[in-house]
């Protein structure tokens, strides 16, 4: 192991996006506990900015104070700092600085998003050249849904969740994002599938369908072929997500979707003037919402002064 520190490097930021699975497909628990996926992720236009300049010591702050998330080694940017080095067998260390723009335990894979920030943030700091290929696979370790956050755009998902493979997406749409409160423990829906679900298929099916109609462009019929099998569990979690989903659908039969493992509700709209007109008739209603368009670009350097 060597050290290379440079003194004086220029921070680099990167700019990362949050994902929803337009369809996501769970089967039972591998042996190693993982569920196998069949998933189709979608990047969209909420982001979170990694900052990161090289330090003599690990350390995570946030721009803003936000309730759960850790400001210690437990938070993934460290973990994804620390893999990054040990792939180079370099000592080298940064002070890393979040601002955060996806919701928290969200559904919207925001910590994964910031590994995989941080994975390119600091191979440009450091100059490392890590090829494609090796920032995938380091980020497959580090979770489920960080290789696609460097990808971004449309992909499918499989394996569980780390093998992605880009889906020609025609469509440019934009998402009412329906805020909660409060957020939703991912471990904990995936346990309440597991009970709802004994018989749940070792390999979930492709769907086929949902990707030819990405590829024609074919707004109306990815509004009907949105699919999240973790709905069930989520809303026995959180029976106030059945009375928001009810609301939405009153607006929109088709096009509504529970983004990832929940509490986030989803709103697909072809034209943005629809999608303020829905974000307008749910604050009547007390609800908080933001319109995020999709599909975005992965993880891409903002700041390299
Ligand atoms: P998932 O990717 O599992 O769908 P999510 O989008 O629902 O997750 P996240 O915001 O990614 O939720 O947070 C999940 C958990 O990860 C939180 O409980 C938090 O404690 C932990 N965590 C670790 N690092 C971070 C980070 N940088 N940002 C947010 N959460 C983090």
């Amino acid at each position: 192991m060597s050290s290379q520190r440079v003194e004086g490097l220029p921070p680099v930021t990167v700019r990362a996006p949050a994902k929803i699975n337009l369809h996501l497909g769970v089967g039972s628990p591998r042996p190693d506990g993982l569920h196998p996926l069949s998933t189709v992720y979608q990047a969209v236009g909420l982001y979170d900015d990694v900052t990161v300049v090289d330090a003599p010591d690990w350390s995570v702050e946030l721009t803003e104070q936000v309730p759960g998330v850790p400001l210690d080694d437990d938070n993934i940017v460290i973990r994804a700092g620390r893999a990054l080095v040990a792939h180079h067998d370099l000592d080298l260390a940064a002070a890393i600085t979040i601002a955060k723009g996806i919701p928290v335990m969200g559904g919207m894979a925001g910590g994964s998003a910031d590994a995989a920030a941080t994975l390119l943030a600091l191979d440009r700091l450091w100059d490392l050249q890590t090829t494609d290929e090796d920032l995938l696979r380091i980020a497959g370790t580090l979770g489920s849904d960080v290789p696609f956050a460097l990808l971004g755009g449309t992909a499918l998902g499989t394996g569980h969740g780390e093998q992605v493979e880009p889906v020609p997406d025609a469509t440019s749409v934009w998402w009412v994002v329906v805020l909660s409160g409060e957020g939703l423990s991912t471990p904990a829906v995936y346990r309440h599938f597991d009970e709802l679900s004994p018989d749940a298929p070792a390999e979930p099916p492709v769907p086929e369908g949902l990707i030819a109609a990405l590829a024609d462009g074919d707004v109306d019929e990815v509004g009907d072929l949105l699919a999240n099998d973790l709905w069930p569990a989520a809303r026995d979690l959180r029976p106030d997500l059945v009375d928001v989903e009810v609301a939405l659908r009153s607006l929109s039969p088709s096009g509504v979707l529970l983004s990832g493992s929940g509490p986030t509700l989803l709103v697909l709209h072809d034209e943005v003037d629809d999608a303020r007109a829905t974000v307008a008739a749910l604050a009547e209603q007390g609800m908080t919402c933001t319109i995020a368009p999709g599909p975005v670009a992965g993880a891409h350097v903002v700041t390299y002064v």
